[in-house]
C-alpha cells in the first residue's frame, strides 16, 4: 500500500502582522495609525505588503509632491548622493544657495533658512519675531484658533486646538489665539507686547479653510499700522498646492489693490522636498525699515542637517519639474474641476455630503455629523473616520481633517483620470451611507 505523506505545512507568513507585532512592541504609540502596511508604490499608486493596491489622494499628507517613486526624484538622489551628501553649514555648497535663489524668486525679495521639518520652519519665525521686537520689549506671537503649527513645544503652543497641548503644561509663553478670519478679533487682540500675527494661507488640519481676501489684505495692513510681523505658515498649502507658489498668491490672484503683498515670514516643508524630510523659512527683506532678511546673524540660528546637497538637490529637481510639467497651471484647472466634482457630491448626495471646501488639491469633503447620517448612527467613530476606513476597502487613501472633513491632498502630478476614478470610488462609498 503506497504510504499517504501528509504535505507540509505551507509556509504562511503574515507580513503585515509581523510588521504590527514589531509597531506594537517597540515603536513610540503617539499616532493612531491606520490598519495599512505598505512595501511601494509608484505615481499615485501604493501597494500594501499583500500586494493591494491603493489610489494615493493623501499625498503622504501634502508631502509627496511628484508621487511616490518618482524616477526624476531617484535620479536627483543618486546623481548628488555620488557627489556630495552632507558637509554641514560651516561651509558653502551649490545647491543650498540655488534652491535659496528659487524660493525668493518665487515670493519675493528675501532670504531662506533651511531646516528638516514644519515645526522647525515655524519655530524660525517664532525667532525671528522675538529678535524683531526684542529691544522694544515685545514678543507676543497672535495666531488663530483651529490652527496647526507643529508638534515641538513652541509648535503646539503655537497651535490654536487644545488637543494638542494636553498634558504638556507649562507650555512656551507668548502665544496668544484669535479666530480665523476675522480681522476685528485680531485688531481688538493686539497689545503692546504684540510683535507678530501667523496664520495659515489655508488651514489644513483645521478643516481646510483658506484665509479670505479681506482677512489677508486687512491682516497687511494691520501689521503696517501696529510694526508687526505678518507671518504664513505654508507648510501644508504652498509648495503649488493650491495652485501657486504661495497659497496667498492664490488666493489674491487677480484681486485689485493686491498685486504688492508681499508677508513677513513664510515657513514651507511638506512638499519641499517631495519625501525627503526638510523645511525652510523665507523672511523679507526689509520689514518696518528692518532688515529681517539679516536678523537671525551668525550665531543666532542653526540646524546640523538643513540644507544639505542632497535635500537641497531634490528640492531644485522638484521645483525643475513643476515648470518643465507646467503643474501649476494643472493644479489651477485640474483643482477647479475636482472641487467642481466634490461640491456634486453635496447635490448627488446631501443625506451624507455638507459641502466640497478648498483650492486647487488642497480639497476637503464636509460630512454632516456622524448623528445625522443614517448609515453611520451604529458606531460612535466620527463621520471622517468611518468614511475612510470604508474607502480603504474602495482602495482609496484619503486624510481627516477633524471629525467631518475627509481631505485630499493628491501628488500635483496626478491625471484628471486618477483623480476621476478616485472621485467615482469617493461617491460610491458616500453613496452606502445615504
Ligand atoms: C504639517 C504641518 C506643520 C508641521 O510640520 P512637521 O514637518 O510635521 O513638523 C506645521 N504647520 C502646518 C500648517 C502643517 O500642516
Amino acid at each position: 500500500m503506497k504510504e499517504i505523506v501528509p504535505p507540509p505545512p505551507p509556509i504562511v507568513r503574515n507580513e503585515h502582522a509581523e510588521i504590527r507585532d514589531l509597531f506594537s512592541r517597540y515603536v513610540v504609540p503617539s499616532y493612531g495609525r491606520f490598519d495599512l502596511a505598505f512595501s511601494h508604490g509608484a505615481g499615485s499608486h501604493v501597494w500594501d505588503v499583500s500586494g493591494r493596491r491603493y489610489l494615493d489622494l493623501g499625498g503622504g499628507i501634502a508631502v509627496c509632491a511628484l508621487g511616490h517613486a518618482n524616477p526624476e526624484i531617484t535620479e536627483a538622489l543618486v546623481e548628488q548622493s555620488r557627489k556630495l551628501v552632507h558637509v554641514s553649514n560651516l561651509y558653502y555648497h551649490g545647491p543650498q544657495g540655488r534652491l535659496a535663489e528659487r524660493i525668493v524668486k518665487a515670493v519675493g525679495p528675501g532670504r531662506v533658512f533651511f531646516c528638516n521639518s514644519g515645526a522647525e520652519a515655524n519655530e524660525g519665525l517664532y525667532k525671528a519675531a522675538r529678535k524683531f521686537g526684542h529691544d522694544e520689549g515685545r514678543h507676543e506671537i497672535l495666531t488663530a484658533w483651529n490652527s496647526f503649527h507643529g508638534r515641538t513645544l513652541a509648535g503646539i503652543s503655537a497651535t490654536g486646538q487644545e488637543k494638542v497641548k494636553k498634558g504638556f503644561d507649562p507650555l512656551v509663553p507668548g502665544f496668544r489665539h484669535v479666530p480665523f478670519n476675522d480681522l476685528d478679533a485680531a485688531r481688538e487682540a493686539i497689545s503692546p507686547a504684540t510683535a507678530a500675527i501667523l496664520i495659515e494661507g489655508i488651514q489644513g488640519e483645521g478643516g481646510i479653510t483658506p484665509a479670505s481676501v479681506g482677512y489677508l489684505l486687512g491682516l497687511r495692513q494691520l501689521c503696517d499700522e501696529h510694526r508687526l510681523l505678518l507671518l504664513v505658515d505654508g507648510v501644508q498649502c504652498g509648495h503649488y498646492r493650491s495652485g501657486e507658489f504661495q497659497s496667498f498668491q492664490r488666493i489674491l490672484s487677480g484681486v485689485p489693490g493686491a498685486e504688492g503683498f508681499l508677508p513677513d515670514g513664510i515657513a514651507m516643508a511638506k512638499s519641499l522636498g517631495g519625501g525627503f524630510p526638510m523645511g525652510a523659512f523665507w523672511l523679507r527683506e526689509t520689514a518696518h525699515g528692518v532688515r529681517l532678511g539679516e536678523i537671525l546673524g551668525p550665531g543666532t540660528h542653526g540646524t546640523t542637517f538643513g540644507g544639505t546637497p542632497l535635500g537641497c538637490a531634490v528640492a531644485l529637481r522638484i521645483l525643475d519639474v513643476i515648470e518643465r510639467d507646467q503643474l501649476a497651471a494643472h493644479v489651477r484647472s485640474t483643482g477647479d474641476w475636482l472641487h467642481g466634482r466634490l461640491a456634486g457630491l453635496a447635490d448627488e448626495i446631501p443625506a451624507v455630503v455638507r459641502s466640497a471646501r478648498g483650492l486647487g488639491f488642497m480639497q476637503g469633503i464636509e460630512l454632516h455629523p456622524r448623528e445625522e447620517i443614517p448609515g453611520m448612527a451604529g458606531s460612535d467613530k466620527p463621520a471622517s473616520m468611518q468614511a475612510i476606513h470604508r474607502l480603504h476597502e474602495a482602495g482609496v487613501l484619503t486624510i481627516p481633517s477633524g471629525n467631518q472633513i475627509v481631505r485630499l491632498l493628491p501628488a500635483l502630478n496626478i491625471t484628471r483620470s486618477e483623480l476621476s476614478d478616485g472621485v467615482d470610488r469617493i461617491a460610491a462609498v458616500l453613496r452606502g451611507f445615504a
